[in-house]
């Protein structure tokens, strides 16, 4: 088997966990039933699974059950969400606000809306990725009907202050409340997530970034004080109580559960843990000059470290790091353009800085050991990278010792 680079990808994607993986295996075969079937026990066997997933999400975040409605992931979950209180509120309003720094799986949905004719108010955030609150509130307006500001930036790991953003929105403006939606893709499992001590009305969720599999997700729909109502983006059998129909996918839902059961009791442990191995990593890199964190120092996720990095080139940079680990510049899921992030650019980054950036995920299977030869590899590669002569001088003045011999 040849060496693998070292994953440091986590915010992209994470491995699944063996112990979910062991949860979802009888789902497959012995347990197969279609959760809808209720007049035998193959349905009753699948449907006792999504309840028990539906039950332990619901806890996780403290909703109920009939809170949870599952999706293919959180790219469904903010389309269901942001796309679902559009349609079904634009009578009241037709304003939405969200923020520069969101995942694309929030802005494209708004700015879809924006070509159907809604308005939209795109935040910007200060210089430590966190957005202003003052500048929130300044953009209520009577007609706003939805704010969409994430939990945890898959980019940078900040997070935003989701109590005081949710507390403005159930005040909203006059006697009116804003419905606030948040994309927890990031945050689930690994921050305290509470919707009633947060005021959360809408959250997305996803398995996948949490040791689950990929292709399950879930939409947290509040119920009561206040009721939210929803379009449903796709209809057929009414499944979901009518907001998302299709036959449930009973292996992941089960996965997503024993998944986030894991990342809940280990949540405290695994927080100090990934810390540590952040805080080693930033301070062997913080070593060297020209190396800035990106994102606030404090209020972000444990195991994201994200750098910019003066005067080298960042196609040239990740290049050189490649043979040794697994990183990403921006997000995957942008990662097919050439352009610079535009969270990094929302920092107010100049291009360079913005693009010569490195993401670091740190998760549950990383050691201390690997966090150590990452930070050797990348400084040496950045040195490299900056005094390109140096190396070539080396390089000859040893290949002359060499012919000499
Ligand atoms: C990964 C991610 C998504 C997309 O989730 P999928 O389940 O892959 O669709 C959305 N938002 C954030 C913040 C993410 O990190």
């Amino acid at each position: 088997m040849s060496i693998r680079p070292i994953y440091l990808d986590c915010h992209a994607t994470t491995p699944v966990d063996e112990r979910v993986l062991a949860a979802m295996l009888p789902y497959f075969t012995e347990h197969f039933g279609n959760p809808s079937s209720i007049s035998h026990v193959y349905g009753w066997e699948a449907e006792a699974a999504v309840k028990q997933t539906r039950e332990i999400l619901a806890a996780a975040i403290n909703a109920t059950p009939e809170e949870i409605v599952f999706t293919s992931g959180a790219t469904e979950a903010n389309n269901l969400a942001i796309k679902g209180v559009a349609e079904a509120y634009f009578k009241k309003g037709q304003h939405i606000i969200t923020v520069a720094t969101e995942h694309s799986a929030a802005i494209d949905p708004c700015n879809y809306l924006k070509s159907l004719g809604f308005d939209i108010t795109i935040l910007p955030v200060q210089k430590d990725g966190l957005i202003d609150l003052i500048e929130l509130k300044k953009a209520f307006r009577p007609e706003t009907i939805l704010v969409s500001v994430m939990a945890a930036n898959n980019e940078i790991g900040v997070l935003q202050p989701l109590a005081e953003i949710g507390e403005m929105c159930r005040d909203g403006l006059g006697d009116r409340n804003i419905i606030f939606h948040t994309d927890a893709a990031q945050a689930i499992g690994k921050i305290p997530l509470d919707v009633q001590a947060m005021k959360i009305d809408l959250m997305s969720l996803t398995a996948h970034k949490l040791y689950g599999p990929k292709g399950i997700g879930a939409l947290y729909v509040r119920r009561r004080n206040p009721r939210v109502q929803l379009a449903p983006q796709q209809h057929g059998g009414g499944h979901e109580r009518g907001m998302r129909s299709g036959t449930l996918y009973t292996p992941q839902i089960a996965g997503f559960g024993k998944a986030v059961e894991i990342a809940l009791a280990e949540q405290a442990t695994e927080t100090q843990r990934l810390t540590q191995l952040r805080q080693s990593l930033w301070e062997q890199l913080s070593q060297v000059e020209g190396i800035y964190l990106n994102g606030h120092p404090q209020e972000r996720l444990a195991g994201n470290l994200n750098i910019s990095v003066e005067g080298v080139d960042g196609a040239a940079l990740l290049l050189g790091l490649q043979p040794v680990m697994a990183v990403s510049s921006g997000s995957a899921c942008s990662s097919a353009t050439t352009a610079p992030s535009h969270v990094l650019t929302a920092l107010g980054h100049s291009e360079q800085l913005a693009y010569a950036s490195v993401r670091f995920g740190i998760g549950r299977f990383n050691t201390q050991e690997e966090i150590d030869i990452v930070a050797k590899h990348a400084i040496a590669t950045i040195e490299s990278l900056r005094h390109p002569m140096r190396d070539f001088t080396k390089k000859n003045s040893e290949l002359k010792i060499q012919n000499s011999l």
